[in-house]
């Protein structure tokens, strides 16, 4: 709720604070138990730091992170670790770059449930099987080190790792876009199947909006660290309100939907600001082909117009 991450800005010898980076700037969101909810936007959108100031891999600047009921925004490390932590897991683009390369896909896996404390030897022993079939591997991998793996099974380990700790929520940043697209498919569907096995529930963060349009309940939409719209897939792909969501889909070859107009491309002038220093009023005001006099003004309020679908802009707003 109204969640923010700025980083400051350092200059100078003694490093004195002259401004911040406004990388997420209030953005509102719900995820149901079980569904997707995806969220989209070019590079730089704040979509990343979402992710990780949701689980507190950064500490919010403003707003509430509420958990199954409970605010964990300010929720002490040590709180977090002991009743958080292990129930919201993330899935990287590059999980290689956080394995360490001395050590066997044993105890790589293993390693999570023994600092969360879980199980004992003989039940990991177990646990550790059921992974690595869920995740497609044969048992005799268990002793080769990550090098040994290709791209693809790299994130199959991501993926094996942050299920060993039973986890209901998955953030996955950017999870399969340094893959093959065929290997893609792959790791989506495995995700997919794992979905409906353990009924997790999953925040799926990319730039590519026909992978999100695949896996998603709902989509959400980011430009300069806000929340433009959030729907339904359908609605969101279909029927696009926002002015930025509708350019952005007008770039790419989605399929339509039998009926609906086939739309223009439509190209954004100018280029993205800084989210050091962005735009006054609308943030997308400086490159909307729709933008008014009340757009430099004042920011528009983030509001459902139809049912669940939410937009941030003055060409909707009812107030
Ligand atoms: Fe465009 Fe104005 Fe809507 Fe922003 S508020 S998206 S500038 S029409
Ligand atoms: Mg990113």
């Amino acid at each position: 709720n109204n969640l923010k991450k700025h980083f400051p800005i350092k200059a100078g010898i003694f490093q004195k604070t002259v401004g911040h980076v406004k990388a997420v700037d209030g953005i509102s969101l719900h995820v149901k138990k079980g569904e997707t909810l995806g969220i989209v936007g070019e590079s730089g959108c704040g979509k990343s730091t979402a992710g990780r100031t949701l689980i507190r891999l950064y500490e919010p600047t403003d707003g509430n992170i509420i958990f199954k009921g409970r605010d964990i925004s300010r929720m002490s490390e040590r709180e977090l670790s002991r009743s958080v932590r292990k129930n919201i897991q993330m899935i990287f683009q590059d999980p290689y770059a956080s394995m360490n390369p001395r050590k066997t896909l044993k105890s790589i896996l293993s390693e999570p449930m023994i600092t969360h404390n879980m199980y004992d030897r003989k039940t990991r022993e177990e646990k550790l099987a059921d992974l690595l079939d869920r995740v497609g591997f044969n048992p005799s991998f268990i002793n080769r080190y990550p090098h040994e793996f290709s791209g693809g099974q790299r994130q199959r380990i991501g993926i094996a790792r942050a299920l060993a700790l039973n986890p209901e929520l998955i953030i996955a940043d950017e999870a399969v876009s340094a893959l093959d697209v065929s290997i893609q498919a792959q790791i989506v569907n495995l995700m997919e199947d794992l979905q409906e096995e353990f009924g997790l529930t999953y925040i799926f963060i990319s730039h590519d909006l026909s992978i999100v349009r695949h896996i998603s309940d709902r989509v959400g939409v980011m430009y300069l660290g806000k929340m433009m719209e959030l729907a339904k897939k359908s609605d969101l792909y279909d029927d696009p309100l926002h002015p930025y969501t509708q350019a952005l889909l007008s770039a790419v070859p989605v399929p339509r939907k039998k009926g609906t107009a086939k739309r223009e491309r439509i190209v954004l002038k100018g280029e993205l600001p800084s989210p050091a220093n962005p735009p006054t009023g609308c943030v997308f005001h400086t490159r909307c082909p729709a933008a008014m006099d009340i757009c430099r003004k004042q920011v528009p309020i983030f509001q459902e117009v139809k049912p669940e679908h939410y937009v941030a802009c003055h060409l909707y707003q009812s107030n």
